[in-house]
Parts: C-alpha cells; structure tokens; sequence
C-alpha cells in the first residue's frame, strides 16, 4: 500500500463506506484519509483528582471507585452514581441508556472516567461519562491525545464518526505501507527543524505528547503555506522576466502641468509614495501588475488620474474600469472635469451610451484622437479597439474576476499594464495568499483634516431620538443617507423594508426632499435620483447598498444604517465611507434589533471603535475566516486544509521569506537539489487552470 492506494483496500473500510467517505469527505486515497486533519485532540494524558476539579476545565479524566449508585425517580428519572478518591466525592449522571448503565456501573468498583465536568452549589457531577473498568490495558488505551475529527450525518450514519475515523487512520498508520516521500528538500527541514513528513502525518492523527503534535502541526501548515508562496511568487517572478511591457520612460507636459497647475491639493506623503511605485514599474520595460490597497476616502481617484497623465505622457492611451454605472459616471465626471482646464478630453462608455454615441468612441479610440477611456465592463467587450493602450485601471478590484482582468491583456500586442485598486483593506496574509502574484502597494494615509468619523449603535427604541438628530442636521444643511440591507438584488421582502421605511421617512421628515436608490431601477432612474442627491435638490438618499462603492457626496455627513446587524464587517466599513468625505463632522449610525448573535455584536462593537480598514479587515478575517472574506472563494487558492490565515500570520511569514530566498537564487526551480519543489508544485497545480499564464 501507498499514499495512492484506494481507501476501499483499508482493511474495515470497504465499497460502502468507501462511497460515503468519497462523496461526504473527498476521501479517495490513503493520502486523502491522511490529510483529513482532526480539527482538535482529546488529551487524556493527565490524571485529576476530584479536589482539582475547576470550572475552565473542558473535559476531565480521573480515577474513581464507585461509592452508591441510586435510580432518582423525583424529577427527570436518572441514574446517579456516587464517585470517590482519596480528595473527594463527585456525581456520575446519566438521563438515557438507564438501565445498561445501572448493570455496568458497580459499587466497589474501580473505574477511568471521562467526561466535562459542572459544579452546582458546590457539588461536582459529570454527565454520561465516558468510562472504563480499570486496568493496566485500559490505562494504556486511554492514554494519550486522541484526534477529533468532523463528521457528517451521513457519515455517522455509516458508521464513520470521529471514533470511526480514528480507526481508520489507526489502521492506515499499522498497516505495511510503503515509506511516505518527503516533499521538501532536506536543505529545508534541517534549517527549519522540521520534523519528516511521514512522521508530521503520524504525529498529527496520534500525537506522542503536545510537544510532537504542536512540531507536526507547525510543519504540515509551514508546508501548505509555503507552496502557496512559492507557486505566486515564481508566477511573479516569471511573469516579470518574460512578459515584456511598455516602458514609460518620460514624465512629460501632462504629469508636469496637471502636477504643477491643477493638482487641486496636495498629495499625501502616501499618494506620492504610491505614485512613485507606480512610476517605477511602469518605466522599465516590464509589465506591471499591481494592486493598489487604500481605504475609502484616501485618495485613489488622483492616483489613478496622475498615471493616465503618465501613460499619455508616453504616447498611450488610457482606461479606468469601474464596477457600476453610478461610479464610472462619477469617475467620469470628476476626472474630466480636473483635466478640462488642460483641454484633455474623456469619453465614458457604459452599458447605456447610445449607439450613436459608441460609434463615436469607437472611432477615436482607434484613430488615437481620444486618449482617456472610463466606464464599465463595457469596455472591455472584443468590439473596443484601442489604438495603442498602455495602462488599465480597475477600481473596486473584488467586483472584477480573474478573467475580466484577462481580457484587458488581449487590448494591445503587448499586455499594457494593471493597476487594481481595491477599497477593502485586506489583511496581510490574505493579500499575500489571494494577490500573491500581484505587487501591492498601500495608502495607509488619510488627507489631512478629516474629522474621525463618529459611530453610534442605537436600538430601535431609540428611533425618535435618532430622527431628530438627523433633523438637527438637515437644519444645518447636511445631507443624510438612510441604507437598508438587501442581499440578494430579488429578495422581495427586502425591497418591501426600504419602500416601507421610504413612506417613514417621508412622514417624519415632510419638510425635506428625498431620493431613493435600489438595484430594481434602470441605470437612468438610478443616476437621475443619484444625481438629485448630489445636486442637493435632495435632502435624504433612501438607498440599498447600491451605494455602496465609491460614490462621493461631500456634503452628506450622516449614514445611518438600518438592521445594521444583517451587514457583514467590510460592508459597514464599506457604507460608513460614504461619509466623512468634505470638511464637516460627520457621524455614522448603526441601528440594530436588540436580539443580537455575539458575531453581529463583535461587529457593531468594532465599528464603533475603530475607523481603521485594516483592524477592521483583521477582526472580519478572525470572525468569519478566510473562506468568506470577498473574493477568496472564487480564488481557488485557499484549499488550504490546516493553516488558518487568520491565526497563522507568523508561520506564513516564514514560508514566504523562505520561498523568497530559494527563487532568488533559483528561480525556475532548476537546480538539482530542487526538484523535489518543482516535482511538488506540479502535483500542486494539477488539474487547475493557471491564470498565472495571462496574470
Ligand atoms: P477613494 O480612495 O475612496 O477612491 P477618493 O479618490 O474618492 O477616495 O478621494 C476622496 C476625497 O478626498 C475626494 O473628494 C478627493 O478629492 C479628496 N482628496 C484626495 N486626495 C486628497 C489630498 N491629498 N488632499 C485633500 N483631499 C484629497
Ligand atoms: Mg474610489
């Protein structure tokens, strides 16, 4: 037998189970079962006596004589078992299986029980113990870390629980198989003192002590990280090697005159910063390919525009991407306008520009007389020829997938170069597995003379004291957006709740103007009422969040957030960015029902203390873990069956500075020592698309 055996050939397992280990678990082969991690140990490698018994204890083990044993009939009818050492006396109770136990359970006998433990008035108990008679074996047995694994009903059912699990494997570890290979060279293991992969997987399942388990556990996940980086930092580094990209050699009349006469403030010491990178990259030769990280309001719009300038500057055309038609036209809309004094003309392109329209765009993006391009997806479509595009912006990354972004490399001859620019920060271990092929850059700065945000969490009882803060402010001629949840754009109910508290808010605040926004409206219903709002004809933008990316009203200074409990962590960082955008204080309202699962109150709490992206993004990845943080999902990249990207910050350092260090000196693994990598990473990647080809 070997890691490639069958699990149907394990002895105990057979067809049957086999089927249900296959559909339920994934389980094919040995190596399947092996890699099916206990997701916790039972330890029962120490011994307690009743005297040391306290309440954080999770599960117990003791050595016990039974004293009495007495079947209660007052109250729920139970079996209660006196237990003793030499320290003190404790219940044993059991609700069900009455009678088998009450032949079982002996006076003057001695037994190992198992169990957790609770104490009322004083009084330890332990219900439905797991127990054992006494005895050199059963000590033996008992002794240890026992692994814990998941388990499906269909599963249980088929007689694969936890226990049942543990057998296999068990059988699988004292069974004749063949050595299990090594998968990093012994370079590595001996630098790092790793433990051997055979015996990291035995260790894992049966651990010899906490000690062995915690090496095993430290070198499977060192393992799993580290192919990760290797696999993202090779496609960097490869696809920096090869694919050539346009060089923008000079900075010239547009960056220097928009820089020196129409910048309308001053850069942050982050945007230079950023701007910089950027300049870099793109002046070499090489293609770039970065993601541009900065939370909302920290200026990415004037980033994005200074590296068009540069892009023209050097002869090529430009194009913004934007997520929805609302952005792309307000992108739009702002962009042109700061370069009209330069008389630099930018068409938009949406879904919705007319025919006529289009044909124009078309023509002069061809001819090269139109320099700058902004829209959506619509501009990615085969029918768009650019004359000669040499950079591609996409704002609000998380919306686009993989494959737009490759569609933007088939625009000219040579892949012009990505810039990505994302709004929700992301942890950087996240960064570093989901982006890992891409450069990042960050703005952590805000634009001098923000007032901080301030956040409030109010219960529904207190809705009245809410509106007449919200009139407190109208009075003074801010603006307020009131957003309810709609998750799916077709949830009926959900639309009901915002016309229901559209008619609310309309009774209470007769005197003012409203707007309302929802995914159910057309493009131009939207971008009338949106553009009501930003006239100010509008006083209160009723909304779903629609609004959610990237719209910029600088006068509307309040956001309240209804059923706030129902948004997840990034969405409420998302929506409270919509304001504190212009020089007023503005403040954030989370309005929430009083029952409230402790995740929605970890959340709501969060959101109250911090207005930092990044803590928040860290307390999203710890509440909801990798899996459910935007965009990992269709990413692909994420099997990762140990590791936690929300715990295991340090080991994935490691495994990066590692890989680093190996593809500095060898960067297409060729060197004898490692192919055992290369040979890996094959079997890594089988099977699965490498966009790494085209990103
Ligand atoms: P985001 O990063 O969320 O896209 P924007 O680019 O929309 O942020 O910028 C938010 C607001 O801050 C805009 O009104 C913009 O004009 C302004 N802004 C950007 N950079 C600066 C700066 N360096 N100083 C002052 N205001 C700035
Ligand atoms: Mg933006």
């Amino acid at each position: 037998m070997n890691l490639d055996t069958p699990i149907e050939f394990v002895k105990g397992v057979g067809p049957k189970k086999a089927d249900v280990l296959k559909t339920e678990a994934g389980i094919h082969t040995i190596s399947d079962m092996l890699t099916y991690y206990p997701f916790r140990h039972i330890d029962r490698t120490k011994f307690y006596t009743i005297s040391q018994l306290r309440d954080d204890l999770y599960q117990v083990q003791l050595r016990v004589r039974i004293s009495h044993v007495e079947m209660v009939e007052k109250g729920r009818k139970r079996l209660v078992a006196t237990a003793i050492d030499n320290t003190g006396k404790m219940d044993l109770i059991w609700f069900q299986g009455l009678k088998w136990i009450k032949n079982i359970v002996k006076p003057g006998q001695d037994y190992i029980i198992f169990g957790r433990v609770t104490q009322f008035k004083g009084a330890w108990s332990m219900m439905h113990p797991e127990m054992e008679i006494l005895s050199e074996k059963a000590l033996k047995n008992a002794f240890g870390l026992h692994p814990v694994y998941h388990s499906s009903e269909k599963m249980k059912a088929a007689f694969l629980d936890s226990k049942g699990l543990a057998q296999i494997v068990h059988t699988i570890l004292q069974s004749p198989l063949d050595p299990i290979p090594e998968n990093l060279p012994p370079y590595l293991t001996q630098i790092i003192k790793l433990p051997s992969r055979a015996e990291s997987l035995k260790q894992i399942h049966k651990p010899s002590s906490p000690e062995d388990l915690q090496k095993a556990t430290f070198r499977l996940k060192f393992e799993e990280l580290f192919y990760v980086r290797l696999k993202l930092l090779m496609q960097n580094k490869i696809a920096k090697r090869t694919w050539k990209g346009y060089a923008f050699t000079q900075v010239g009349e547009y960056f220097n005159n928009f820089y020196s006469n129409h910048l309308p403030f001053q850069l942050t010491n982050a945007q230079k910063r950023v701007i910089k990178e950027i300049r870099y990259d793109t002046s070499a030769g090489k293609h770039m390919n970065r993601l541009v990280q900065g939370d909302v309001g920290s200026g990415k719009t004037i980033v994005a525009l200074m590296s068009m300038l540069l892009a023209a500057d050097n002869g090529f055309q430009a194009c913004l991407m934007a997520p929805t038609e609302i952005l792309a036209t307000q992108h739009h809309k702002g962009i042109s306008e700061l370069l009209a004094p330069m008389g630099i003309e930018v068409e938009l392109l949406t879904g919705s520009t007319k025919a006529s329209k289009r044909k124009i765009i078309h023509e002069k993006l061809q001819s090269g007389e139109l320099k700058f391009l902004i829209g959506t997806h619509a501009l990615i479509e085969p029918d768009v020829v650019f004359k000669n595009l040499g950079l591609a912006i996409i704002d609000e990354q998380h919306r686009f997938g993989v494959a737009q972004r490759a569609k933007i490399y088939t625009k000219n001859q040579y892949p012009p170069h990505i810039l990505v620019m994302t709004a929700t920060p992301i942890p950087r271990t996240l960064a570093m597995t989901l982006y890992g092929e891409l450069d990042i850059s960050v703005i952590d700065e805000l634009p001098p003379g923000r007032k901080p945000i301030q956040t409030r969490h109010m219960y529904d009882a207190r809705r009245a004291e809410m509106y007449n803060f919200l009139r407190s402010e109208l009075v003074k001629g801010r603006q307020v957006y009131i957003v309810y949840p709609l998750i799916e754009e077709s949830e009926k109910l959900d639309l009901k709740h915002l016309e229901e508290g559209y008619e609310v808010i309309k009774k209470v605040f007769p005197e003012y103007k409203i707007s309302i926004v929802h995914g159910r409206q057309n493009a131009a219903t939207k971008e009338a009422e949106m553009q009501r709002f930003l006239n100010k004809e509008t006083q209160i933008m009723v909304a779903t969040t629609v609004i959610e990316v990237g719209v910029n009203v600088p006068n509307a200074s309040i956001m309240v957030i209804e059923n706030a409990e129902r948004f997840g962590l990034s969405q409420l960082h998302q929506l409270r960015g919509r304001v504190g955008r212009g020089a007023d204080q503005s403040y954030c309202i989370l309005m929430s029902d009083y029952k409230l699962s402790e995740e929605a109150k970890t959340r709501i709490q969060t959101m109250v203390r911090t207005n930092d992206g990044f803590e928040i993004a860290e307390v999203d990845l710890h509440l909801r873990g990798p899996g459910d943080t935007e965009g990992t999902r269709q990413s692909g990249l994420l099997d990762l069956k140990l590791a936690d990207l929300s715990k295991d910050q340090k080991i994935l350092q490691l495994a990066n500075d590692v890989a680093e260090k190996i593809l500095e000196k060898d960067t297409l693994l060729q060197a004898p020592e490692n192919q055992i990598l290369k040979l890996e990473l094959h079997k890594r990647s089988a099977g699965k698309t490498i966009w790494s080809k085209i990103s």
